[in-house]
């Protein structure tokens, strides 16, 4: 089964500069930018450009370059917010959320950069 990916979603919005987002750096391929609804003092989504709604659709048919510079993206946020291990940083997670069981809220993929604090266990009993 093919992937589907809706132009309408939020993100998609901010792409086509409808909506406005607060930029933390913008690449050939990729865009990061803050959370609305921080989870931690950092908390920065970062999302290829392309429209691909989740990592496996990413992984499966995005264009090598895109994949390098999402990836590269995501390290050089890390390092910008200071939580990068190099810099003696105190560590970060990454989330990407995919379709019902991962309970992803808008259907472009994006992964979440979460630092500045504990970010705790890495799993919740489902409910919680
Ligand atoms: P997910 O459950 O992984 O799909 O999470 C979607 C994330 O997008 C949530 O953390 C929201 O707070 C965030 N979000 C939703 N709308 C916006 C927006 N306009 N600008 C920035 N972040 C947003």
């Amino acid at each position: 089964m093919a992937y589907s990916y809706d132009s309408e979603n939020i993100f998609a919005k901010i792409l086509r500069g409808e909506i406005p987002n607060r930029t933390v750096l913008e690449t050939a391929h990729s865009l990061a930018f803050h959370d609305i609804r921080p989870q931690r003092p950092h908390h920065v989504l970062v999302i290829p450009k392309g429209a691909y709604v989740s990592y496996d659709h990413f992984a499966a048919e995005a264009p090598e370059a895109e994949i390098i510079d999402y990836t590269r993206t995501i390290g050089k946020v890390c390092r910008m917010l200071g939580v990068d291990l190099a810099s003696g940083g105190a560590g970060f997670r990454l989330i990407s959320n995919a379709g019902e069981h991962g309970v992803q809220e808008v259907p472009h993929l994006h992964m979440h950069i979460l630092g500045g604090a504990g970010t705790g266990r890495m799993v919740n009993p489902p409910g919680t």
